[in-house]
Formats: C-alpha cells, structure tokens, sequence
C-alpha cells in the first residue's frame, strides 16, 4: 500500500494514448454493481453463471450499438487489443494450406508488426508498407501491393503516436469491387472515442478495439468479426465466445468496457469537440512560446487529441524524465523494456532520422481538464525545455 504514495495526486496525464486511465464514471457504476460482479462463471448453469452471463451479454449489446454492428456480426471478447490483433492476423494464415502474403505498414502496433514478422520467419510472404514523410499512406501504395495472393490486409484506422487517421474504408471498398478475396483487418483502438467509428462504414472484416483506451479496465477488449465469416482460434479449450476464443470470461472488465461504451455512445460528440479545443488551446501555447517546435504530421490530418512534435535541440529521454518530476506525463512514443523512452519505431517507420525522432514528443489529451490544469501543464512543459536548452 505504501507504493501508493508514489501516485502524484495533482500530475496531469498527457499521455492518454497509452491508457484513458479507467474513468470515474465506469468505476461508479462497478461499485454499485459489486454484488452483482461475483465473478461466478458464466458458462456455469446455475442462476449464479446465468447473472454473470446476461452481464456479458449486456456489455457486448452495448459496444455493438456504439460500433453500429448489425446484429449478425460477431463480437469477441478478448484479453486486449494485442490478442484481438494476433487473432486476426494468425488467424487469417492458419486457415490457409499454402503460403500466402499479408499486407501492413511499418507503422503498425507491435501487436501487428511482431505477429507479422514471426509469419515472414516462417516463411510467407509480408510486405510493410512505409508511408510517406508525413505520416500518410496512401490508398494507391496499399493497393498496388495487395493482390489475389494476399490473405490479409491489416492497417490501422488511427495512429497511436502520430494521430495520423488511415483511409482505411476507401481501401476496403477499392479492394471489394476489385473482386480480390483478401481479408482487410483494422486496429481501430486509437479511434474509438476520438472520431467516429462504424464497423459498417469501415466495410472492413475485422477489427480490433481495446477497453482501457476509452476509460474502461485494462486486460480487456474485442476483435469485430463480419457476419458469415468464420475465425480460427488463437486460443483453443473451452467453448466460450462461440469456440472462438477459449477461456473463463473476464467479467470485471468486460462489464467495465460495456458501461465505457454506453458512457461513449452518449457523449461522443461533446467528448470530440472537448479533445479538439484542448488540443488548439494547448498547441497555441506552446507554439507561441518555444522557438522551433513543430508538428511532425498534418494537425488537420489526425484525430483530434494527439500532437507529435519535433522539438530541436531538445532530447527527448531528458524532456520526458524532467517533466516526470513535475507530474506531468508524456511520452516518446516507444518505451522499450528497461523503461527507459527510445525513439519511436513509428517515426522511423515514417523513414524519419534517428536524430531528429529522439527529438520528438507524443501528448495525448483527455477531454477532462480545465484550461487552467492545461496551461498549467503546457508552462511547465515550456519551463523545462528552457532549462534543457539551458
Ligand atoms: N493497437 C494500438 C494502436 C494501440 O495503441 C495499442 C495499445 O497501446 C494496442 C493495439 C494494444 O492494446 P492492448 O493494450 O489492449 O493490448
């Protein structure tokens, strides 16, 4: 419990694209319902399983009706967005007797680009798209590498580090009308709560979302299955989520995802325009007050709560620790296994110098800060890149 005291209760999270952090909201409504969440499991046939069953069912109800599923498409459970990720990815190679090719960007989620480069060590064939300098990829540099050898496309519709939003049902509907059979699979995990997202409009076959990214527990999220397309498992055992993902249901974090969503569904709009006022109020600051800061992407380009910036002269190993001290979180982009902040694979993924990415920052914001916690935040941000730059 001591460690507790480590938590810094006035530091301000600018760093909400790696977790929401569970929303005061959901935790509410968890509390409330803790007689409810025995945990009893929900494949057991007495009245105990049968509560635990209708509370699933109840949040998965929820996160279609956010999503605009149609009834016959399936939701899977899963344990995150890193599961539903390798799911549709190995799943899309082990229904296939031969070796066949997968489609994906550099600038994917590990959970992407690590399943797909264990797939090229055994032996099928993966392309990794770059795109261009700005973040952006276009629809003809996908289209020209899928074809009728491809199981799977897998992009993503919004980018965690750069905010970069992908035009991922333009490709969907190109490579339909081009009769070509291939899987398109979208990792829409930062997108959900940030701009609007329809699993329909998207005309994609599978997509991922995760729970802790849109104020819900972590160590729970979905793959979205198109209805009459059948899976292969990733994990095999018990019948659960309709053999398509053995294991005893995480019911606290499912019922927490469900409650997100219907939190979501209702103030969607009102929680976009918030992230995008915050996102000016704190960009106007800063850019008016540092000498040669930049974004690295098209701001217009993004979803709403990310910036990505280039700050010259300024490392930023240094810039995250030193405001770590203040309270304030940020982060780099990449936080390799020492816990130490490298360079961020995405904008080298971009093809961008390993100088210029360790002089790079992600902020990410909420929606549910004041402005004067904001200009708090950005003056210490400016205070401590005056005193690196000495
Ligand atoms: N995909 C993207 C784009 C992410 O940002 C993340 C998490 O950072 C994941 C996948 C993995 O999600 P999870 O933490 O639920 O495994």
């Amino acid at each position: 419990m001591n460690n507790l005291n480590l938590l810094n209760k006035n530091s301000i999270n600018l760093d909400a694209n790696a977790s929401w952090g569970t929303s005061e909201e959901v935790w509410a409504e968890l509390c409330e319902m803790q007689a409810a969440l025995g945990s009893l499991n929900p494949s057991s046939i007495h009245q105990g399983g049968q509560r635990s069953r209708f509370l699933i069912e109840e949040a998965r109800d929820s996160i279609k009706d956010l999503l605009s599923l149609k009834s016959a498409d399936k939701l899977i459970f899963t344990s995150g967005a890193t599961e539903s990720n390798n799911t549709a990815i190995f799943s899309a190679m082990l229904g296939k007797k031969i070796k066949t090719a997968v489609v994906t960007s550099t600038i994917e989620h590990p959970s992407i680009l690590e399943a797909a480069k264990k797939l090229a060590l055994l032996d099928h064939k993966v392309v990794f798209v770059q795109p261009d300098s700005k973040g952006e990829t276009s629809v003809d540099s996908i289209l020209t590498n899928v074809n009728s050898e491809t199981s799977i496309l897998s992009l993503m519709l919004v980018n965690n580090e750069t905010g970069i939003i992908n035009p991922v049902s333009q490709i969907a509907s190109n490579i339909q009308q081009q009769g070509i059979s291939c899987l398109v699979h979208t990792d829409a995990v930062q997108a959900l709560g940030k701009i609007p997202v329809s699993f329909m409009d998207l005309n994609v076959d599978l997509m991922s979302i995760s729970g802790h990214k849109i104020g819900a527990l972590a160590g729970v999220g979905a793959l979205i299955v198109r209805d009459g397309l059948e899976i292969e498992p990733l994990l095999y055992g018990g019948p659960q989520e309709k053999r398509s993902r053995a294991g005893t249901e995480n019911i606290l974090g499912i019922v927490s995802f469900g409650i997100a969503a219907k939190i979501l569904k209702k103030s969607l709009k009102e929680r976009i325009t918030k992230i995008s006022q915050n996102r000016e109020i704190f960009w106007r600051e800063l850019r008016n007050k540092i000498p040669n800061i930049l974004p690295n992407v098209d701001l217009s380009k993004t979803s709403p709560n990310t910036l990505s910036l280039f700050i010259e002269d300024v490392n930023t190993s240094d810039l995250v620790v030193a405001l770590d001290l203040e309270g304030i979180y940020i982060s780099s982009g990449a936080a390799c296994a020492s816990g130490k902040p490298g360079a961020s694979h995405v904008l080298l993924g971009m093809g961008m110098s390993e100088e210029r990415a360790s002089q790079s920052i992600r902020i990410s914001l909420k929606d549910s800060y004041p402005e004067e916690k904001l200009l708090e935040a950005a003056h210490k941000i400016i205070s401590c890149i005056e005193r690196i730059r000495g």
